[in-house]
């Protein structure tokens, strides 16, 4: 997918005190990092502050999280909930876990030291696009979850 792909990476959150290193340690699968894109759901609107996140998904095996994070349970449209980390001490925005998607933990994209090697595949929940939102129109727009090939089954909640 990504030709740049640096292999482990690492990231953090802004003051610190939350760190993720992924694939270094524990990277089992060695599958690059899965469905990167932009979402653009108005949960994430309302948790990031900004007209959507962008963001991408590894095996939970995969990661190593140190720092506290708290998550905040929601409910998502398709009956499921949806679990946003942040770091307690300076509320940056870093983890997601959903019932949509067991197994997988989304990171959310700038929290990487170096993000600058993602290439973002496509937009998400685009029928709650802000009007301001200008999307590259090159990428597939999904107006919901789309369903992807290889995911595991929903959990069913
Ligand atoms: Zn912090
Ligand atoms: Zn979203």
């Amino acid at each position: 997918m990504s030709a740049s792909f640096p292999g482990p990476f690492t990231g953090g959150c802004l003051c610190g005190a939350v760190r993720y290193e992924c694939g270094a340690v524990r990277y089992e699968c060695g599958a690059e990092p899965m469905m990167p894109g932009h979402c653009h759901c108005r949960s994430c609107q309302k948790a990031s502050g900004g007209g959507f996140i962008t963001a991408f998904a590894v095996p939970e095996a995969a990661i190593e999280i140190t720092g506290p994070v708290k998550y905040h349970e929601s409910a998502t449209d398709s009956g499921g909930t949806s679990r946003r980390g942040f770091c307690t001490e300076c509320g940056s925005r870093l983890f997601g876990r959903s019932s949509n998607m067991p197994g997988l933990v989304a990171i959310m994209a700038g929290s990487m030291d170096d993000p600058s090697w993602l290439e973002p595949g496509m937009n998400i929940f685009t029928e709650s696009a802000q009007p301001w939102s200008h999307m590259d129109p090159a990428l597939p727009k999904f107006p919901a979850l789309p369903k992807f090939p290889g995911m595991p089954a929903p959990s069913g909640g």
